[in-house]
């Protein structure tokens, strides 16, 4: 057996460092009139005293147990980037790049204004719209940023708009989104094949609907083949339509929600463009606007003069304001900017289609051992129900712990809320059929084992570093010391 790791504390002598730092220059001890007595440590801080290689230890074993898009597969659905080019990495810490201060006159940054002129424009072109903003810093923010924009647009034109329609398969942020931004959200149902309710969106439209909010293809994995005439629906009555294209993996290169009628898009750099995803961000949701929205974009806007060179423009009179601090998490669109560059169109196309070959190869194969609601083509991902294994008392959060012990991250489950038992499983282009082929064995076994033995399911996870945790206590109530001894 493997001797139990020491933890930092445990590690500590006295007198061992971990540093070398050059002989003090001030007075060790600051005069008691420099700092007031009741702000001066009265006895040394609890610090481990531990030698360099102890710390490098100590901080390496910590990241190894967590998991990432480097340990293994991560098959979370409406997720989608499970892939983080090292390229990427490359070029964001370019001196350009990286030493770049906001403050700077716009002369010396002209290449930096240059590559978020070329990324607007990329993102425009891939989804069909006039113009983008780069600025907001998550897809939720863009979600806000987008319906303010409507928001300024209908009050333009002295039309009193205050409902905003969303499906129920839709992504919590979009009835959010829509509330934060001072409207009032009305969810529609799904039909029986999981697609938008076509009567259900003609008696929920009217001349107070300020938009419809819809991601297509849906959290289901499914593409509205009818989007043309929901557009139709939304547009006689008077509303716009926004686009959450959070994930847009399955439609790159083939079609675009310009072409399909809608008004406003947002991208999850984040989801879609390589760009990293995990920690809670740095990220990005860029929006991109038809012509009619242009003058409401966040300012300012990155433009481009007849002689060629970039500015700020900020005589934007109409414009709804600045969303971020200066212009947007800089690293994270030098990192987009980079991916699209490296795949080029076809490369993007490319991508479309092999996400969506590998969803629906992984799903055919997990047909028998699960219940597929929805079960025509699917797009980027799909949605299984874990109804069937509930006569042996197994539940879906029983089957994605007991994943855990086969070494992968589980896929969402119990979202979108409209399917029972829900699991919902995005593999991306990135993963090779090995990979795929292991995953879909492994739920097969689990499937097996809730039916034999239950109880070891039940029991799961066995080999992690902590067991089962209490989920809500330790989002709410989290510890974060070290609780050593
Ligand atoms: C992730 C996601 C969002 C929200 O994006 P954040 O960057 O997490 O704010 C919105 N819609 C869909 C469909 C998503 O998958």
């Amino acid at each position: 057996m493997k001797p139990e790791k020491a933890l930092i504390f445990e590690m500590s002598r006295p007198g061992r460092v971990a540093y070398s730092l050059p002989a003090c220059d001030v007075p060790e001890s600051a005069p008691a009139d420099y700092i007031p007595a009741s702000m001066l440590r009265s006895k040394p801080a609890e610090l481990p005293e531990v030698y360099e290689v102890d710390v490098i230890r100590h901080y390496t074993e910590l990241s190894r147990r967590n998991f990432g898009i480097d340990n293994g597969f991560y098959p979370l659905g409406s997720c989608t980037m499970k892939y983080n080019p090292k390229i990427n990495e490359n070029t964001a810490r370019f001196a350009g790049f990286a030493g770049i201060h906001p403050y700077q006159p716009v002369e010396s940054i002209q290449g930096a204004l240059e590559l978020l002129y070329t990324l607007q424009n990329d993102l425009a072109a891939l989804t069909g719209m006039d113009q983008v903003t780069l600025q907001p810093a998550a897809g939720a923010h863009g979600e806000w940023t987008g319906l303010m924009m409507i928001r300024a647009y209908h009050e333009s034109r002295g039309e009193k708009r205050t409902k905003v329609i969303v499906p129920d398969s839709s992504h919590g942020t979009n009835p959010a989104s829509a509330t934060v931004a001072g409207f009032e959200t009305i969810t529609i149902t799904s039909n029986e094949r999981g697609h938008v309710d076509l009567d259900a969106l003609r008696a929920a439209v009217g001349p107070d609907t300020a938009a419809l909010m819809l991601t297509n293809p849906s959290t289901l994995g499914l593409f509205e083949e009818q989007i043309e005439e929901i557009a139709a629906i939304i547009h006689k009555a008077g509303g716009l339509l926004y686009y959450d294209g959070a994930n847009s993996n399955a439609i790159m290169g083939i079609t675009r929600p310009g072409d399909m009628g809608f008004d406003v898009v947002h991208l999850n750099l984040h989801k879609t463009m390589s760009t990293p995803h995990g920690g809670g961000g740095p990220g990005a949701g860029p929006v991109g606007v038809k012509s009619r929205l242009i003058p409401f974009l966040p300012k300012p806007v990155v433009a481009k003069r007849e002689d060629g060179t970039f500015y700020f423009d900020f005589d934007r009179p109409a414009s709804i304001g600045r969303v971020k601090a200066y212009y947007g998490n800089f690293g994270i669109l030098v990192r987009a900017y980079t991916y699209i560059r490296t795949y080029g169109p076809e490369g993007l196309r490319r991508v479309s289609e092999c996400a969506v070959l590998n969803a629906n190869y992984m799903m055919r194969r997990l047909s028998n051992a699960y219940e597929i609601p929805y079960p025509g083509v699917c797009k980027h991902e799909f949605v299984m129900s874990g109804r069937g294994l509930k006569r042996y008392g197994v539940r879906t959060l029983d089957v994605a712990k007991r994943l855990l012990d086969f070494g992968y991250h589980p896929p969402t489950i119990y979202f979108p809320l409209n399917v029972e038992e829900c699991i919902m499983i995005e593999p991306t282009e990135t993963e090779s059929k090995e990979t795929l082929d292991a995953f879909v064995d492994t739920m097969i076994s689990i499937a097996k084992e809730a039916e034999e033995t239950p109880e070891v399911v039940l029991n799961a996870p066995y080999d992690t570093v902590v067991r089962r945790l209490d989920e809500t206590q330790a989002a709410r109530k989290p510890v974060l010391n070290c609780s050593c001894g």
